[in-house]
């Protein structure tokens, strides 16, 4: 028997961590380096298979600007998986990610599945959060973690079939 489960998922984080960058290596299974600036949020739809279900992500792509953040309620509202999005080289974004955190926390769905992304995971060279302290905020908070790129698409299909398959158990 073939199931069908439909899930609201958005993604939250800094203007420029790389949220539409994952959806779009998701999505489309692609990259583009001077990636358009999301004005308000984006909406996409992607399946992902996971033995007999087919788990259908309604995905919002939020903007990350402040001059927005009145608007994100709207998205995370009901919303069944959340990513909290920071980029690696910034630790302002980290920062900033705990505060997407802490709201969705506070106001969000309590059985929300959040999963923290660290991207930009290629960039080594200027790293400035280390892994070690995301996981260790992660476990605390009990958030899914991984370090993402969406450049090189490590981990990416990854963080969104691990959120489905946890959709499937809750
Ligand atoms: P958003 O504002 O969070 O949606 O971020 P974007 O997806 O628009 O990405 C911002 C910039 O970071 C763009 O120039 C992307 O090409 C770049 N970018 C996004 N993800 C990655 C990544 O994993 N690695 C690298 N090196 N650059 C990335
Ligand atoms: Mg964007």
């Amino acid at each position: 028997v073939n199931k069908i489960k439909n899930a609201k998922l958005v993604l939250l984080g800094d203007v420029g961590t790389g949220k539409s960058s994952l959806v779009l290596r998701f999505v489309k299974d692609q990259f583009v380096e001077f990636q358009e600036s999301t004005i308000g949020a984006a909406f996409f739809s992607q399946t992902v298979v996971i033995d007999d279900t087919t788990v259908k992500f309604d995905i919002w792509d939020t903007a990350g600007q402040e001059r927005y953040h009145s608007l994100a309620p709207m998205y995370y509202r009901g919303a069944a998986a959340a990513i909290v999005v920071y980029d690696i080289t910034l630790q302002a974004s980290f920062a900033r990610a705990k505060k997407w955190v802490q709201e969705l926390q506070a106001q969000g769905n309590a059985n929300t599945i959040m999963a923290l992304a660290g991207n930009k995971a290629d960039l080594l060279d200027a790293r400035q959060v280390e892994i070690e302290e995301a996981k260790k905020y992660a476990e605390e908070n009990a958030l899914f973690f991984m370090e993402t790129s969406a450049k090189t698409a490590a981990n990416v299909k990854d963080i969104f079939t691990e959120l489905a398959k946890r959709l499937i158990e809750a």
